[in-house]
């Protein structure tokens, strides 16, 4: 095939939809037969590794958008192997003239820039949009051209430059070039021996549709509560995260409803659950500027912190929810059976084995990237250095949370400790925690100073 009639590749990232989809739309306009591609990146370097909660959600996502494109008449293909490799093999297959993406902004975005080269130097159009950030994080500095490293100075810089387009329609049909793929059950996402994914099952429902589902319900009953989304017993927030992350909806169709239609209560509350979602671009900009966020303190003093030679025993006692600290094993253990984790708990467990157990936070990252569905690239780092004080805009390093008090301002009821840890009203519950919380604290403070004194 040649000219107009040589297909179109679009190759999905972390962009599962149909709707709101810049290359998609991109590459349907062009009016020749597409190839949607998405590819199972296992070799790259810059391509972090899925968790196996992360793995469990794609198969369900990939299985929901198969379902979705075969509705419209096209097909989904799916490839395993390095882009850089397997986009140009699938450019020589189908002899297309055309490939299109939706922007990604980590380390990937070095595969990105030198395959965009290389497919233009042979003669083929290519485009990249952006679909998955309200705001180019280089479009978003300081006066003087620096990335910002505050966030309210950051969201309010966005907001005035405002949000411009409306969310794109999902196209009507789609005509489809041949192309091989393979088999999603070939790719082994999901776990079989032993198969632990069955509270993911109960609790999550990837997938576009389900997504938009989502949104119109917080929006229509449960936005007007946002207030109070520091309770982790009640259901206050969205539950957005992992289709954000899977991209099954963009930020902008959030953005959109929440200008909809809206009870007053929930207007009220609509600034301030923008503003998380600004986190998230926060936390993206960083990134950006910082693609070692998971790797290195962004703050590079915390580079000669005395973490403690905490015992394995004490590690596994803080992922299992065994610590003998309420809040905590309710957190670990809602993580563990549900794939993720009430904000405010997410501090506090953080916090717990960070500076009750003096444990570098790249060991709890890591944990969490392997067991959330919502783990991403940006916000699990982001969130880590946060909470440890090595991050942007983090919190003060002294700032420990007392899990105690947190449960009792945040639980009252204790509904939510209740429900994940039942052994308390049976009394079988350790009658004292794994560490000293007064103590553990004050030691955390003084290794704080000495790391102030080394830096
Ligand atoms: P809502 O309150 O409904 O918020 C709407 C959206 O805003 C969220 O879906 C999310 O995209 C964004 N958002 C909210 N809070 C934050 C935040 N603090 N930072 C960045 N974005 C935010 N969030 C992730 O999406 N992925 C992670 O891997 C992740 N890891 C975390 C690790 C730790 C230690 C902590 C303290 C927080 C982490 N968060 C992470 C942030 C936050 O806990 C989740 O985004 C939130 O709990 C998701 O629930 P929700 O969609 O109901 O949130």
């Amino acid at each position: 095939m040649s000219g107009d009639q040589a297909p179109s590749i679009v190759w999905l990232r972390d962009d599962l939809r149909l709707a709101d989809n810049p290359a998609l739309t991109a590459a349907v306009d062009r009016g020749a037969p597409v190839v949607i591609v998405y590819l199972l990146d296992e070799v790259s370097n810059g391509v972090r590794p899925l968790g196996a909660a992360l793995k469990w959600w794609l198969h369900g996502s990939l299985t929901s958008l198969g379902a979705d494109i075969d509705a419209l008449g096209g097909r989904l293909v799916l490839r395993r192997g390095g882009a850089e490799t397997e986009i140009p093999k699938l450019v020589e297959e189908t002899g297309a003239g055309a490939v299109y993406w939706n922007r990604r902004y980590g380390r990937a975005r070095d595969i990105d820039a030198a395959l965009k080269s290389s497919l233009r130097d042979r003669g083929l159009t290519v485009e990249s949009f952006r679909a998955n950030l309200l705001f180019e994080p280089w479009t978003v500095t300081t006066q003087d051209g620096n990335p910002f490293r505050v966030f309210t100075p950051f969201w309010k810089a966005c907001l005035e430059q405002g949000v411009a387009r409306e969310p794109l329609d999902a196209p009507s049909a789609l005509s489809s070039a041949p192309a091989t793929s393979d088999d999603l059950e070939s790719w082994a996402l999901l776990p079989t021996a032993p198969d632990w994914a069955g509270g993911l099952r109960e609790h999550c429902a990837p997938g576009e549709s389900n997504a938009h589902d989502r949104l119109e319900r917080f929006a229509d009953d449960v936005l007007e509560d946002y207030h109070r989304r520091d309770e982790p017993g009640i259901e206050t927030t969205s539950g957005l995260s992992p289709h954000l992350r899977f991209g099954e909806i963009s930020p902008l169709q959030i953005w959109h409803r929440l200008r909809g239609s809206l009870s007053r209560e929930a207007q009220a509350n609509g600034a301030k659950f923008l503003s998380e979602v600004g986190w998230r671009e926060f936390n993206w900009n960083i990134l950006y500027n910082f693609p070692e966020l998971h790797e290195r303190n962004y703050r590079s003093a915390f580079d000669a912190f005395p973490w403690a030679d905490t015992p394995q025993w004490a590690i596994d006692a803080w992922r299992q929810g065994k610590t003998g600290v309420p809040l905590v094993d309710a957190g670990m253990r809602e993580l563990w059976q549900t794939g993720t984790m009430h904000n405010r708990v997410r501090m506090v467990t953080a916090s717990f084995l960070i500076k009750n157990l003096l444990v570098d936070w790249r060991v709890g990252e890591q944990w969490f990237w392997d067991t959330l569905v919502d783990a991403d690239e940006a916000s699990n780092p982001g969130n880590w250095q946060w909470v440890a004080g090595s991050g942007a805009d983090a919190a003060p390093y002294f700032r420990v949370f007392n899990p105690v008090l947190q449960a009792q301002k945040f639980d009252k009821q204790g509904s939510y400790i209740n429900r994940w840890v039942p052994e308390l009203e049976t009394g079988e519950y350790p009658p004292e925690p794994i560490v000293d919380l007064a103590k553990s604290r004050k030691d955390a403070l003084a290794a704080y100073d000495t790391m102030k004194a080394t830096a």
